[in-house]
């Protein structure tokens, strides 16, 4: 599949194409699969909600970079693969590194208790995306292939629960599979063409550039429909700045796109671009009055990466280790904190849920809210090194 070229992008298309995290041949081979693509929700003179006066509940931005290893976010860069001086994990990503040790805490640390992983066994992207934003061990997706979730997420009970209020940015098109049972509830902007509420982001002039400009950007890294992360990035930090969202996802996906080219220092260049990012949203927060300062940050991964670095899934096991750093409102600042006991990205979900106060799910495979981060846990010296 061609990268759709410039002239022929409109950014209210809504395309289907095929995942950015897979090879060329796997996803060519997917795309005969794949469910119908979601229409577009356009009314131009659709009313834009404006934020309250106050706002003093809570609410919660996800941000999930895509293969982020836990060895470049709490050790560093790898020795044996850069040429001169390895920098180190404050070197690399000091936006990250200064919410984990002044103002945030990290699960996950090598030293720190049991592991955080994905649940697996196939590390892969739509089944780690799958198990964040539903909450469960396990679930029906079990490749980047599968269909789109007719289980409701932790999104759409948001959503429910603040109607114009949740909305979710990715770099990689096929997460509006896993985002949503009803994406038409959210305002969700997937890869370069796949929007909903699409007037939520255009009626607003900033917003509706982000819009086009990442419609009608290069896919590179990836291909297909994956939009580049400095136009996700840009996109999600002016709405979240507009709008006040009461639950918001990021999904930065050029760090995996990097590993599979087997290209380190892109990877590293991607995490600085991520770091940045982090440090945007930081900022954003800072100035957004109330909203922001009852704001909770959750940053995580959807897997990691296998020994060789390059890959990842059901043949390294190893892959399956993920972090997870949060900061704001509702978390103690004690740095690295030590596990009580295994943690699993099925606890993201459940965590949104406690802040949110949405009702707990019962099943039990259900997942359990991150305490260690939210309430009286271990303490934990704050220094970032393992
Ligand atoms: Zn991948």
């Amino acid at each position: 599949m061609k990268p759709i070229g410039r002239a022929s992008v409109a950014w209210a298309a809504v395309l289907t194409l095929g995942a950015a995290c897979l090879p060329p041949t796997e996803a060519d081979e997917s795309i005969a699969r794949q469910p119908e693509a979601p229409a577009v929700a356009m009314a131009w003179a659709a009313p834009v909600p404006t934020p309250p006066a106050a706002e003093d509940d809570a609410a919660v931005v996800l941000v999930v970079l895509d293969g982020v290893r836990w060895q470049d976010v709490f050790v560093g860069a790898d020795p044996h693969l850069v040429s001169g001086a390895a920098p180190s994990a404050a070197a690399l990503m000091p936006h990250l590194h200064a919410l984990v040790v002044e103002r945030g805490a990290a699960v996950g640390a090598p030293g720190r208790g049991p592991a955080m992983s994905a649940s697996g066994p196939n590390f892969v992207s739509l089944p780690g995306y799958t198990e964040i934003l539903h909450g469960r061990r396990t679930h029906a997706c079990g490749d980047n292939d599968c269909a789109a979730t007719l289980t409701p997420t932790v999104f759409d009970e948001a959503a429910a629960a603040s109607p114009g209020k949740v909305a979710f940015f990715s770099s990689w098109e096929r997460l509006d599979r896993a985002a949503s049972a009803r994406p038409q509830s959210l305002v969700l902007s997937t890869g370069r063409t796949r929007v909903w509420q699409g007037e939520q982001l255009a009626s607003d002039p900033e917003m509706r550039d982000w819009l086009d400009r990442g419609a009608a950007a290069d896919p590179a890294p990836g291909w297909g429909e994956f939009r580049p992360d400095r136009f996700t990035a840009a996109l999600a930090l002016k709405y979240l700045e507009r709008r006040h969202p009461k639950l918001m996802f990021l999904g930065l996906g050029e760090p995996d796109e990097y590993g599979h080219h087997g290209d380190y220092r892109g990877y590293l260049a991607s995490l600085r671009a991520c770091d940045a990012v982090l440090g945007d949203l930081v900022a954003t927060l800072d100035r957004m009055g109330d909203r922001g300062a009852h704001t909770t940050v959750l940053v995580t991964a959807d897997h990691g990466r296998g020994r060789d670095w390059r890959h990842h899934g059901l043949e390294f096991p190893e892959s399956g280790r993920v972090w997870l750093v949060a900061t704001g409102a509702s978390v103690k600042a004690r740095g690295l904190v030590s596990a009580t006991r295994k943690h699993r990205l099925a606890d993201v979900a459940p965590t949104i849920r406690q802040l949110l106060d949405l009702a707990p799910d019962m099943a039990t495979t259900a997942g359990a809210p991150l305490d260690e981060l939210l309430d009286a846990g271990p303490l934990a010296t704050a220094a970032l090194s393992p």
